[in-house]
């Protein structure tokens, strides 16, 4: 699985960084980074994307075929 945020819409609320922070963080500008592709289980990953509010953290399976945001 690949994570990928979408800049022009994270609002840096911080909540991804929270849930699965071995995988995000906030750079200086509040726009959340993947630390770590792999950093957090893809349940907690999947987690974060989900309580995402402005649905900024997209993910991808390994084909490239989108998974998240639906
Ligand atoms: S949860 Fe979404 S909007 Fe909030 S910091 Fe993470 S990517 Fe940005």
């Amino acid at each position: 699985m690949k994570i990928k945020i979408n800049k022009d819409k994270c609002i840096g609320c911080g909540t991804c960084a929270a849930l699965a922070p071995n995988t995000f963080a906030l750079s200086e500008d509040y726009k959340a980074n993947v630390i770590n592709q792999t950093g957090d289980n893809e349940e907690t990953i999947w987690l974060a994307a989900k309580s995402c509010p402005t649905g900024a953290i997209e993910l991808e399976d390994d084909n490239g075929q989108k998974l998240w945001p639906k």
